[in-house]
């Protein structure tokens, strides 16, 4: 696409996809809106993400993916137009850290790509997977599949990349559209969700951990510093 505005357009249109939102009525929305509820209401993270006695833990999860993915996805919306290919020509958490992108279509084996273009397709391929009735199953009754917890595990593992790039390259950006907070708290609240089901192996993690780590010493989240390097990973 060589003209420059439509080219914006088409990324905009891209970058800011539409919100895969629960049908209200059903027992995902009451569980999406519980969530909401406690997370409003100031309860400790650690608590909110807790599975509520009574509830299904695959509903549960379910839930709380497709709103991290609307999360995540806005948040690097908003740095996206300082995510080009000249500035992040590799897809990196500093120079400790690149991810190489697969699939089981054009990139078949793990490749370098530059973050925007690896963020596309990272996108594209979280969203294939949510709307998947197969996998995402709406209506009521119909069973999760039995890898649910896989697929889970390898979008999460997917979407905490978006954070570690975003934190480790375009934090100034945030901090400067004082989203800072807004941030810190949505990656909280991931973090204690992955952690509580064990859904992101702890080596994957490494890249943020003195996120968390800052903001215990200082009362605030600051920005990291990367720990060592791990083995490319792209499952
Ligand atoms: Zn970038």
């Amino acid at each position: 696409m060589s003209n420059p505005f439509l080219k914006q357009v088409f990324n905009k249109d891209k970058t800011f996809r539409p919100k895969r939102k629960f049908e209200p009525g059903t027992q995902r929305f009451e569980l999406h809106k519980r969530a909401q509820a406690s997370l409003n209401a100031g309860l400790d993270l650690k608590l909110a993400v807790q599975l509520p006695t009574g509830e299904e833990l695959n509903d549960w999860v379910a839930v709380h993916v497709v709103d991290f993915f609307n999360r995540i996805n806005l948040i690097y919306g908003t740095i996206s137009d300082g995510c080009t290919e000249q500035s992040c020509p590799i897809m990196s958490g500093g120079p400790k850290y690149e991810y190489r992108w697969q699939d089981e279509h054009k990139f078949r084996k793990p490749t370098a790509l530059s973050a925007p273009r690896y963020m596309d397709l990272l996108m594209d391929w979280i969203e294939v997977q949510i709307n998947n009735e197969d996998i995402f199953p709406t209506s009521v009754g119909t069973p999760f599949p039995k890898n649910f917890l896989q697929v889970v595990r390898k979008i999460l593992s997917r979407l905490f990349r978006v954070f570690v790039h975003v934190y480790i390259h375009h934090f100034d950006r945030i901090a400067q559209m004082g989203s800072e907070a807004h941030v810190n708290t949505c990656y909280k609240h991931f973090y204690y969700f992955v952690k509580e089901f064990g859904l992101i192996d702890t080596k994957e993690l490494e890249p943020l951990v003195s996120v968390l780590a800052g903001q215990q010493e200082k009362g605030t989240l600051r920005p990291l510093v990367p720990g060592p390097r791990c083995p490319e990973s792209t499952k």
